[in-house]
């Protein structure tokens, strides 16, 4: 018996089959029946979200001879013949493979004509982020004045990398991440429709490892499924097939490291192996696990964020308790390394197993982390009295506050706050080692600074750098109005120019950057940006550098040339 992959069989056809998206869809319909419609969409958001299904959808919609509710009958001559690929009146291109200035050339040339039957000519540009520098000039023109029988529809993953000339004429749609019941739901009424017998831990499971994704739920299900074709699917089947472990595993080997139960660590391990996990995954999945505690011990809405039931949730909590951030950045230092070497190591087993002992034995790792962990110890045993204080006691240690060098420039703008205090730099180094105890020398904070280089000053052209200092300024305003994830994870990010109209967030922890590049998220700031200060500027992002520095000045031409001109009095003197 012949098997259809669920992901093709079961594509949406109408808007009611598309989940998930409901804002977009209600919106698009509104369109189609008030015959209000646009000339150029733009749909952005990760993989997987329902981008093309709906522009197919949209496509068909606006041709149909018969529609119902803003959706397509499916089943008039113009459907069908959109449908099976006959119809010219719907194009696709992907521009990854299409990216040249001749391939837009020929779209203009062939918008001249009106189609022959149909209303619109709808144009769905996939990916279109990746076109060239002149394609993206050439669609310009013709989204300049598009003829009415033209509908553009452009989908991409990455929008901060559309110009701003695209985007301010498109209609965009931010496509959110398909949420886990909604992915869950689908699911099932797809297996029951074809007879699939599952358990519902099995379909929560493969939502989960969707992240977000219908697409990958469905060839995630698929997967299992080819599998085990007709017997019930379980969830131990489920981990099996992906090689994945159950959480109460990882559950229980967290607090064997807390405990610093190396044995224990050990044997469990050797668990995995006879289960014949994939030792990779497993990694990857327990740097995920630590990465959800992290966020519950720090961040105040982490629940919103991670999709869990609350009874997991309630778990997880406590073990967050159990370690505090920086213990728990460490860790998930240790097995972020590990995670890189064991793709190309052989004897990955004795490299997890060498990952377990850095964790529960400090004492046997000679790198800062582990010896401010040491020194943690200490303190916790010093504060509970099991330790007795041999001679002059040193204050607390922790980490040392590294202070920006003073640069402090008049009107200049320079980064706000400090993002090397947040403890999640990426390199994870403290500014200094002073905390060790080293007889007695001064505490940290009197030390003199390490010699530095003077900050970098760079020109920016008048209406940059009062965007730049008006969004700086008003910076901890703006992520605290918005609220939400944004509050929460754009806490330590430093805002640099990145040309016209154009902004770029540093984030200094993987963890927030992660979460907060996506476009809903940017759409989200660049909203209330015009909302409140009247000022269309757009913003992409990017992660900071190991021990990157933010003291660059930006200054006018004009603060510039005095710059100058001081300097060359000074050198007179
Ligand atoms: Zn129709």
């Amino acid at each position: 018996m012949s098997y259809t992959a669920l992901y093709r069989k079961w594509r949406p056809t109408t808007f009611d089959d598309v989940k998930g998206q409901d804002h977009i869809v209600q919106t698009l319909q509104n369109q189609i029946t008030s015959q209000r419609i646009g000339h150029a969409y733009l749909f952005c958001g990760t993989r997987g979200t329902g981008k093309t299904s709906i522009a197919k959808i949209f496509a068909r919609a606006v041709n149909c001879e018969h529609p119902q509710d803003g959706s397509p009958c499916n089943e008039c001559p113009t459907c069908r013949g959109i449908l099976s690929g006959s119809s010219l009146n719907v194009v696709e291109i992907d521009a990854a493979s299409n990216n040249g200035v001749e391939n837009i050339r020929e779209i203009r040339e062939q918008v001249q004509y009106p189609p022959t039957e149909g209303k619109y000519r709808v144009y769905i540009i996939d990916e279109v982020h990746m076109l060239s520098t002149g394609a993206f000039n050439a669609l310009l023109k013709t989204l300049e004045e598009p003829p009415s029988y033209v509908i553009f529809i452009l989908a991409t993953t990455e929008v901060h990398k559309i110009p701003i000339t695209v985007l301010s004429r498109c209609q965009r749609y931010d496509f959110k991440r398909i949420s886990i019941p909604t992915l869950v739901a689908r699911l099932k009424e797809l297996t029951d429709a074809e007879g699939i017998q599952v358990e519902e831990k099995a379909l929560s499971y493969i939502a989960k490892a969707a992240d977000g994704s219908m697409r990958d739920a469905l060839s995630l299900l698929d997967q299992c499924v080819a599998f085990h074709y007709g017997k019930l699917l379980t969830y131990d089947n489920v981990l099996e097939v992906l090689g994945a472990v159950d959480t109460t595993v990882f559950s229980s080997l967290f607090r064997a490291v807390v405990q610093k139960d190396t044995k224990a660590c050990i044997y469990q391990l050797e668990d995995l192996v006879n289960q014949g996990r994939e030792l990779g995954q497993f990694v990857n999945d327990f740097i995920w696990y630590m990465r959800n505690l992290l966020l519950l011990g720090t961040a105040d809405d982490a629940e919103t964020i991670l999709e869990m039931s609350e009874d997991n949730i309630r778990l997880m909590k406590e073990e967050a308790a159990l370690e505090d951030p920086e213990t728990l950045m460490r860790y998930i230092r240790v097995f972020s390394e590990l995670s890189n070497q064991i793709r190309y190591g052989s004897q990955k087993r004795v490299l997890v197993e060498l990952a377990f002992i850095k964790l529960t034995k400090p004492a046997m790792e000679h790198n800062l982390d582990s010896i401010l962990q040491r020194i943690q110890d200490i303190e916790d045993r010093l504060e509970d009295g099991s330790f007795a204080a041999a001679g002059g006691g040193f204050g607390p240690a922790g980490f040392p506050a590294s202070a920006p060098p003073g640069t402090g420039g008049g009107g200049t703008a320079q980064a706000p706050g400090n993002p090397g205090t947040a403890g999640m730099s990426p390199g994870g180094q403290p500014a200094s080692v002073s905390g060790v105890p080293t007889g007695n020398q001064p505490p940290a904070g009197a030390s003199a600074a390490p010699v530095q280089t003077p900050p970098r000053q760079v020109e920016l052209p008048p209406g940059q750098l009062e965007d730049l200092n008006l969004v700086r300024n008003e910076w901890g305003k703006i992520i605290r109005e918005i609220g939400g994830s944004v509050r929460s994870n754009f806490r330590n990010t430093v805002v640099e120019p990145s040309g016209e109209s154009c902004l770029c967030i540093v984030f200094t922890s993987p963890d927030a950057y992660y979460i907060g590049n996506r476009p809903t998220t940017l759409g989200e700031i660049e909203r209330h940006v015009e909302a409140a200060y009247g000022k269309t500027i757009y913003f992409k992002t990017r992660l900071a550098g190991a021990g990157e520095r933010f003291d660059t000045i930006y200054v006018s031409r004009r603060e510039m040339e005095e710059k100058i001109h001081t300097n060359i009095e000074e050198e007179d003197f």
